[in-house]
């Protein structure tokens, strides 16, 4: 799970998931208000989920899946994705370059 930078607050999966579905490039620490943004390195490991939607409209095309299993299989692996996501992101308090 992801520590705050500023203030050494190890943050809760509520906490991360609900900082997560904010707009704009930082996430504000529940603790300390400061904020912080997404090291380059988790902000590599987390572009990876891009390419998770395409691959299952694939996959349901390829092998002739249902909508509603398609749709299914859409909300499943969105809840995986968001299930795991805290674990792999890291935190800074500085706003690095993009890549
Ligand atoms: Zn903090």
């Amino acid at each position: 799970m992801p520590k705050c930078q500023n203030c050494g607050t190890t943050w809760t999966w509520v906490q991360c998931v609900c900082r997560l579905v904010t707009l704009g490039d930082s996430l504000t620490c529940p603790s300390c208000m400061q904020d912080q943004f997404l090291t380059v390195k988790a902000r590599k490991k987390t572009s990876l989920f891009v390419f998770i939607a395409p691959l299952l409209m694939f996959i349901s095309v390829a092998f002739g899946i249902e909508p509603f299993a398609s749709l299914a299989l859409f909300l499943a692996t969105f809840l995986v994705v968001l299930g795991i996501f805290p674990f792999l992101i890291e935190l800074t308090d500085e706003r690095g370059p993009m890549w």
